[in-house]
């Protein structure tokens, strides 16, 4: 067998994306995945994929709304469509004012997702399953989803194309005189034409195993699924939580921080066949399930009463991979001829993954392909060639 164009490492939402797209393109394509597809955050999310209200990743999410579209159309059977329209989402809080400000400031940033704010009788008439002395400003937006169906969807895809998926097989790029010549998997050297690392949290650490380079690390979220005899319709979130707000990046001043996320869990709610998933948690080191358990249950009731006594399905915990300024890294690695990446959406990464990937995919084609310097892998520091270390299989 002649080496593939293109060595993709990780098979989470980013890298199955990628495979994806490169393949339907004509490139021979192998994928690596050291797990199984969907291992990490890409088969453990909360499940829905949502507007960031951070301006510069919108084009991330309608690309990647566009990607979902053409996927449910190709391959319907492979059981991954997305609604035609959103079921809304409520951003939630006992603060009328915060409510009002983060309208406000939606309003003037994203005019099309229709902010509006709902309170009293006009909140509970909207989403009667909400505590009683609730705000929440609405917006057009919100798809629940099966957390790991598009991800699946998109291996299905990659492979129909013609992409070969090794699932089980830990790569990492194989440098040779500083540049990257192909994968490094159980020992030996398997060459390629180009190399994308798709790692998620790891991707740092597969990029630059010294240690060194770090413009990525991971947030650990706890999620608890339920089965919620009569689930609210629209997707809830705490209107105080940093990704109501755009990670930061629309932050109106006059918000307060919401309490220390080492000790409090950020209420989110979304239900999709028939699965409620209420979350979550932003850990800087992996928890200890059960007390987390338990928190997000007592939070989330405080929104949503009937999420207490729900039977839970699921605990599921996983690594969000969030880089250091919260906007993903996509384009080349610098100083390592044929290495890229595409990683670090953070709270994000089913919402705006699929469209990083194919900005990637057509760089690595050769393609002139326009990628906002927000998303430049080279303002960080550069890392230090991995010198073909040897991944364990
Ligand atoms: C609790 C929680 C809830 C979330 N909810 C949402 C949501 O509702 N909507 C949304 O848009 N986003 C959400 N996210 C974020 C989203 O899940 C992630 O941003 C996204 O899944 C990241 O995808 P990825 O492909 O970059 O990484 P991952 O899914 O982490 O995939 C990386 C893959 O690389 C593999 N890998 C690692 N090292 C190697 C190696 N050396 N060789 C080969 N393979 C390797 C791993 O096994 C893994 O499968 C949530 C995240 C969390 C934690």
């Amino acid at each position: 067998m002649s080496a593939p164009d293109v060595a993709v490492i990780g098979g989470g939402v980013v890298g199955t994306a990628a495979a994806a797209h490169l393949a339907g393109q004509g490139a021979r394509v192998t994928l690596y995945e050291r797990e199984a597809i969907a291992a990490g955050a890409s088969g453990r999310n909360s499940g829905v994929v949502q507007h960031p209200v951070d301006p510069a990743l919108v084009g991330l999410y309608h690309a990647t709304v566009e990607a979902y579209r053409a996927l449910g159309s190709e391959i319907p059977q492979a059981g991954f469509v997305l609604a035609a329209e959103p079921a809304g989402l409520l951003l939630v809080s006992r603060r009328l004012d915060v409510v009002s400000l983060l309208c406000e400031q939606l309003r003037a940033a994203f005019p099309y997702l229709a902010p509006e704010v709902l309170q009293g009788e006009a909140l509970l008439a909207a989403e009667p399953t909400l505590a009683p002395d609730l705000a929440a400003c609405r917006l057009e937006a919100g798809f629940p989803i099966v957390p790991s169906a598009p991800t699946y969807a998109l291996a299905t895809l990659a492979e129909r194309r013609g992409a070969t998926i090794r699932q089980g097989r830990a790569a990492l790029p194989a440098i040779e005189s500083g540049v990257c010549v192909g994968v490094r998997v159980a020992g030996r050297t398997e060459p390629a034409g180009a190399v994308i690392v798709a790692g998620g949290p790891w991707t740092s650490e597969i990029i630059d195993p010294s240690g060194a380079w770090t413009p990525i690390r991971s947030v650990w979220g706890v999620v608890a699924e339920t089965a919620m005899p009569n689930p609210p319709a629209h997707v809830l979130e705490e209107a105080e939580m940093d990704e109501a707000l755009g990670a930061g990046h629309l932050a109106p001043s006059a918000i307060e921080a919401h309490e220390d996320p080492a000790t409090t869990p950020r209420f989110s709610l979304m239900t999709a066949a028939g699965r409620s998933v209420a979350g979550s948690t932003f850990l800087e080191s992996e928890p200890v399930l059960a007390p987390w358990v338990e928190r997000i249950l007592q939070r989330g009731a405080s929104f949503v009463p009937a999420l207490y006594d729900a039977p839970i399905t699921e605990i599921r915990v996983c690594a969000r991979p969030v880089a250091r300024d919260g906007r993903p890294l996509i384009g080349a690695v610098p100083g390592i001829p044929g290495l890229f990446v595409c990683a670090g959406h953070g709270p994000w990464g089913i919402s705006t993954g699929p469209g990083s990937a194919r900005l990637v995919a057509d760089l690595v084609l050769g393609r002139d392909v326009d990628i906002p310097e927000a998303f430049d892998p080279g303002r960080f520091s550069s890392p230090r060639p991995g010198g073909g270390a040897q991944a364990s299989s």
